[in-house]
């Protein structure tokens, strides 16, 4: 899916890296004549791509970036106490990702976006991807939390 760039640095290698708004990294290489970036040379060249869109396969792919931290958790849901919101589409914010843990029984996880309609249970999590719409369903008994992540400050 199409994700702004927020930012840039370099891998360990010291290629340049585009910091994407989902918090993927994405190389950005100038490396003429196979790969023509001339702008990502200059700090001028980079704020100038500040904002441009790049495709962004992990997200579309469920992919947790590297490094991201736990900060806040729901209380447990059962069938009976989930939030009515929770099994409409809704979304979690610019660059918040979050894992939905099943603890016992079993959740129905739709993101129609990225053409998934899944199954989630103990041995298997769902993970949200941000800004992407999606909703869940219990499916008979349930028990379940949401830990919602971000970058590290
Ligand atoms: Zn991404």
């Amino acid at each position: 899916m199409q994700r702004p760039i927020t930012g840039f640095g370099h891998d360990e290698q010291g290629d340049p890296i585009a910091i994407l708004s989902c918090g993927h990294p994405q190389h950005v290489r100038h490396n003429p004549p196979f790969i023509n970036r001339p702008w990502v040379t200059t700090e001028q060249g980079r704020s100038s791509m500040l904002g441009t869109a790049l495709n962004c396969v992990r997200c579309d792919g469920f992919e947790l970036p590297d490094g991201f931290v736990s900060y806040k958790q729901t209380p447990v849901f059962t069938e009976e106490t989930i939030p009515a919101g929770l099994k409409k589409d809704h979304s979690t914010k610019t660059g918040v990702w979050a894992k939905i843990i099943v603890i016992q029984g079993r959740l129905r996880y739709r993101v129609a976006a990225l053409g998934t309609d899944m199954e989630l249970s103990q041995d298997k999590l769902g993970i949200v991807v941000p800004e992407v719409l999606h909703s869940v369903e219990p499916l008979g008994m349930v028990r379940f939390l949401v830990e919602f992540y971000k970058k590290p400050d």
